[in-house]
């Protein structure tokens, strides 16, 4: 492609982005935990609630947006310039999904690395959606080329919303999430915990069927916020067979309740900011407490503290740094100083963690007593296992 072209779609991408005001992208670990139910229905929501709403379905290789609408057999007109028009679902939600565009239903997109970027791309620049309060993005699963793309054009401005299962293996896969977020400077306005609890089709109250609550303590640990739990409820799944969202149907029920919940955390920022460890430069700097080389179980009894300089998915340099003598307050006055925009530590009372907030730190608990590079390394690779807060006072 020559420049000029790339640059001609760049302001493209920028002209039409600048008409967009929230930009969330629905992200997950990986598929089938609910991430376009949880897409459908917030776009859904946000509709009904009085903003103007777009929905994108970019999941390349399963766009399942238009059975959840009921829009399958339908088909995105395209304009003379090539333009896309959305299919206008009310009047305040487009849609558009690549499902749209395939000949058949049941076509497979093969397209290969490249394309998919391209494709993508045409998605996000050339829609006309018109002026937007909120774009909802149902993003690719995992944490591979394709999220990375739609992370990447939209950049500045987009923020994740992160869907799990309860069960370890889909949290696991999230954290992986959370740490692609951190790496792309991407802010997280949430976790939620999808498929969490059992609606008894008896007394319409929840049970418990598998250990609930991962989803909540993983957003614990990362310091991430928690958005709420949707129960597992043989109602979602039969109004997505149907096409009709969930909460058209029926507001009256723990499953709409948790759904609202969730939208109503996610349209209020000032009472629940996006929690971004990343600050708008391309580096991050990673602080770790410890004691003889290795990070120390107790943050107040460390030694030095080490400062690793990440850029992407490097590290670029660690130092060693002596801290200031511990009195209340000092530390984390101290390590903004430093540049640090994360902790991570054996554990910490939350008092200590609220200080780092305030100075725009954030803290993750529970690490290993590694050597600082190892535990950075594995933070970046999504694989830092997280045990319990060691030291809560
Ligand atoms: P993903 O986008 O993560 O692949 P989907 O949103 O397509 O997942 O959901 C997969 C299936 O699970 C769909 O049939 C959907 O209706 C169903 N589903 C999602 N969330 C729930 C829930 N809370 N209760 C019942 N069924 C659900």
């Amino acid at each position: 492609m020559n420049q000029d072209k790339k640059q001609d779609d760049q302001q493209a991408l920028t002209a039409r982005l600048s008409r967009i005001g929230h930009k969330l992208l629905v992200l997950s670990g990986k598929g089938g935990v609910g991430k376009s139910t949880v897409a459908v229905n917030l776009a859904t929501q946000l509709a009904e609630a009085g903003y103007r709403v777009g929905l994108l379905d970019v999941d390349l290789h399963g766009p399942s947006v238009p059975t959840l609408l009921g829009l399958q057999g339908q088909r995105l007109a395209m304009e003379v310039d090539g333009m896309i028009a959305p299919i206008r679902l009310t009047e305040r939600l487009s849609v558009v999904s690549i499902g749209l565009l395939l000949e058949r239903d049941t076509d497979a997109v093969i397209w290969r690395g490249p394309r998919k970027y391209g494709v993508i791309q045409q998605f996000l620049k050339d829609v006309l959606w018109g002026d937007l309060d909120y774009l909802v993005v149902d993003c690719p699963p995992g944490t591979g080329d394709e999220p990375l793309a739609v992370a990447q054009l939209i950049g500045h401005g987009a923020r994740a919303v992160l869907v799990t299962t309860p069960q370890a293996v889909a949290v696991n896969d999230v954290r992986r999430s959370v740490s692609f977020c951190h790496t792309l400077n991407l802010p997280i306005v949430g976790i939620i915990e999808n498929m969490s609890g059992l609606v008894c089709p008896h007394c319409g109250d929840i049970v418990e069927v598998f250990k609930t609550g991962g989803g909540e303590q993983l957003a614990l640990d990362m310091a991430v916020a928690f958005l709420g739990r949707i129960p597992l409820d043989p109602g979602v799944t039969a109004s997505g067979d149907s096409g009709q969202p969930f909460t058209r149907e029926s507001m009256d029920n723990p499953t709409a309740r948790a759904l609202l919940h969730i939208v109503n955390q996610v349209t209020q920022p000032e009472s629940n900011p996006p929690k971004t460890i990343m600050k708008e430069t391309s580096t991050m700097k990673i602080a770790i407490p410890t004691a003889q080389g290795k990070l120390c179980m107790h943050f107040g009894h460390c030694e030095q503290f080490a400062l690793v300089s990440v850029q992407g998915q490097a590290i670029t340099k660690t130092e060693m740094l002596t801290p200031p003598p511990h009195e209340p307050g000092v530390l984390p006055v101290w390590l903004h100083e430093q540049g640090a925009n994360l902790i991570i530590s054996g554990g910490m009372g939350s008092r200590a963690k609220d200080l780092f907030a305030q100075n725009d730190i954030q803290v993750m608990v529970g690490a290993p007593a590694e050597a600082p590079e190892v535990v950075v390394k594995a933070y970046l690779a999504g694989t830092l296992k997280n045990g319990a807060n060691t030291c809560d006072h």
